[in-house]
């Protein structure tokens, strides 16, 4: 049985199942275009056509990403929306924005430092 609260809480938020169920379909589709080499030409229309080498790294990270996402809600649905270095909530505009945040703002700023 799941606790259902509103969101924004502040200490022990608890997402949704819905909400968590929402994120992993944006998640799912986020793939779908990622994996799709046509819409990977699309994107980079404006570049020519051809995609760069640090295009085709930035995929491959955010591909990633996205994976690890996915398996972090097929496995440990709660743990979905913690930061993987502090344990901290994510802030959920930032999940909504990003649905496959692993990490807070902070922490993923310095790590890509
Ligand atoms: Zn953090």
């Amino acid at each position: 049985m799941k606790v259902i609260t509103p969101n924004g809480g502040t200490a022990g938020r608890k997402l949704t199942s819905e909400f968590i169920a929402f994120q992993r379909s944006r998640i799912l589709k986020k793939l779908e275009i990622y994996n799709d080499p046509k819409s990977i030409l699309e994107q980079s229309q404006d570049l020519g056509g051809e995609i760069t080498p640090q295009q085709n790294y930035r995929l491959n990270v955010v591909s990633i990403g996205l994976i690890e996402a996915l398996k972090l809600i097929d496995s440990h649905p709660e743990q979905y929306g913690i930061c993987l270095d502090c344990h901290k909530e994510i802030d959920l505009t930032r999940l909504q924005i990003v649905p496959g945040a692993l990490r807070c703002t902070s922490c993923q700023n310095r790590k890509d430092r």
